[in-house]
């Protein structure tokens, strides 16, 4: 069943000045097959131990099983290369041609959908990374680099990369050992590499705050949601279940909550919100 239309959020959002500000999350994902972090495809075995993702995508894991968290990359780089964008990120990148420099996509996911949909580099703002993406442990300056085209593209569940393979993981700078350009569980948001500071100014200027696919189980989208909702920012949430964007969303005034799949209330969203600028 379809949820009621959020005719009054897309009025008061029109009624606003700002940018369009979308915040998506792996939900945006799972209908092209990547799997969320919460469902038990998302748990890896190594040797004879199971992790959790929040065990293993941390700098604490990565310093003390490196290559073993380097396969566990290298797999999910080739699930998202072989996956395709769905209608729910095409409708963004639609919503971005139309609105230009009045839009920002911040997204919560490594998995390189959106750019390839369509959305801009510059607009896009990946705020735990991209998986395609390496930098240098040294921390030397250099900037970050591809995941380069020799390490395979279908990787084995489960295969730990080779010393040679780690080597083409090095940093072309210095020569130190590279890690995978994304936010672990133990770390710090920024601004140089997740951008940070830029995400939280937005939330104060956006003229409607579109949420897609989120758990809210990281601090700095919950943040971004929360100074929305003091700035009574029209707030509209996409989600299979409310959690805690639909719970903030259903308080606001002028908030929405949309039950159902992405790629079936996103696409019809911007098709409402597109004919009501017209
Ligand atoms: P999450 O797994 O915590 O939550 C996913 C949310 O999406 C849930 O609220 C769920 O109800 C909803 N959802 C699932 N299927 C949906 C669908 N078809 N349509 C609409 N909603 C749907 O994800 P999160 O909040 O993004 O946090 C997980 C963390 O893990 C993030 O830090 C993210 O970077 C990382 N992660 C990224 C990817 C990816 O890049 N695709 C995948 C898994 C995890
Ligand atoms: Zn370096």
């Amino acid at each position: 069943m379809s949820a009621p239309a959020p005719t009054a959020a897309i009025a008061a959002a029109r009624a606003r000045r700002g940018p369009i500000v979308v915040l998506t999350g792996a939900g945006i994902s799972a209908e092209s097959g990547i799997p969320t972090f919460r469902g038990t495809e998302g748990y890896w075995r190594i040797g004879s131990r199971n992790y959790h993702p929040q065990e293993l995508a941390t700098f604490a894991a990565f310093t003390a099983i490196p290559a073993e968290v380097w396969g566990w990359y290298l797999y999910r780089r080739g699930i998202c290369r072989a996956a395709e964008p769905n209608a729910a990120h095409r409708a963004l990148a639609t919503l971005e041609q139309a609105h230009a420099d009045d839009f920002v996509l911040i997204t919560q996911n490594v998995d390189g959908l959106h750019l390839r949909a369509g959305n801009s580099s510059e607009r896009t703002w990946q705020i735990h990374g991209n998986l395609h993406w390496f930098r240098c442990t040294a921390d030397c300056g250099a900037a970050r680099q591809p995941v380069p085209d020799a390490l395979p593209l279908a990787w084995e569940r489960g295969r730990i990369p080779t010393g040679g393979e780690i080597d083409l993981l090095r940093c072309a700078n210095c020569g130190a050992a590279g890690r995978p350009h994304v936010l672990w569980f133990d770390e710090c948001y920024d601004e140089n590499n997740y951008r940070a500071d830029s995400a939280l100014l937005l939330a104060r200027q956006a003229a409607l705050l579109l949420v897609v696919g989120t758990s809210g189980s990281t601090t700095l989208p919950l943040r971004i949601a929360q100074i929305a909702a003091e700035r009574q920012v029209p707030t509209i949430v996409v989600d299979l279940e409310p959690g805690v964007f639909g719970e903030l969303a259903g308080r606001s005034r002028f908030g929405a909550f949309l039950a159902g799949k992405a790629s079936e209330q996103v696409p019809a969203l911007v098709q409402r919100w597109l004919s009501a600028s017209t």
